[in-house]
């Protein structure tokens, strides 16, 4: 990862709430491999009825940075792998245009089934709940405890509410690195799905270009993190 911003810029600040990945319980296992293990048999919503599959997060689980998005969309509830559809590319242009390997982190969402409405054939993407959200954590939160990254990413108003609870939103604390009780800070930005979405196409370049910004900042804290680690040794 290559750092292009003054890394002094990217200080942390504290944050006085959690959110329930956070703060909840959440649930015990050996490795990844066994959370999933688990996660595959789970009926703590109902958003497991409907969905094709469990979609559980992926990357190594030496990864060093954590991105949390919503849940997985259609693309993904039918591959059974995280950020695969549409938004996965756009996460992965802008990730590789802010100098961030893809896939040196672990990548994951804050609920693991797919929520949608049936209209037709098509099935549209349904926000979930506030219940759906906190019943999730408890795999989330046994993520990030197993992985104990240097940095987290929140990408999206789901993500956020579930690492940093309700004090903290995406269009107050955008580009923000706040930090947690748990160790490692999360960085808030926009879900790519949001990218999408835009009509704009003026609109779009410049929302682009700032999650890009956003996603630099990944590169420059952790360029920064091993420098420190390195005057520690
Ligand atoms: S969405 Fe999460 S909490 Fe709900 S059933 Fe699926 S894995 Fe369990």
């Amino acid at each position: 990862m290559g750092a292009r911003n003054n890394p002094r810029q990217q200080m942390p600040r504290e944050t006085a709430s959690t959110g329930p990945a956070l703060s909840g319980e959440h649930a015990e296992a050996r490795s990844i491999a066994a959370l999933r293990r688990q996660a595959e048999g789970c009926e703590r919503c109902d958003l497991y009825k409907n969905a094709t599959q469990l979609v559980f997060g992926e990357g190594p689980i030496d990864a060093r940075v954590v991105f949390v998005g919503e849940q997985p969309g259609d693309r993904e509830d039918l591959a059974g792998h995280p950020f695969v559809g549409p938004a996965g590319r756009v996460l992965d242009e802008c990730l590789h245009e802010a100098g961030v390997d893809r896939s040196s982190c672990y990548l994951t969402n804050a609920v693991k089934h797919f929520k949608f409405e049936q209209r037709g054939k098509r099935r549209l993407h349904s926000r979930p709940n506030a219940g759906e959200i906190q019943s999730c954590a408890w795999w989330l939160g046994a993520e990030l405890e197993q992985l104990r990254p240097d940095l987290v990413v929140a990408l999206g108003a789901t993500a956020v509410m579930t690492l940093l609870g309700r004090s903290v939103a995406v269009t107050k604390n955008r580009g923000d690195l706040i930090d947690t009780p748990a160790g490692y800070p999360v960085l808030v930005t926009i879900h790519p799905s949001y990218l999408l979405r835009i009509r704009d196409g003026s609109d779009a370049a410049a929302q682009r270009a700032r999650f890009v910004e956003d996603l630099t900042k990944v590169a420059v804290y952790e360029a920064e993190h091993e420098r420190r680690k390195q005057r520690r040794l």
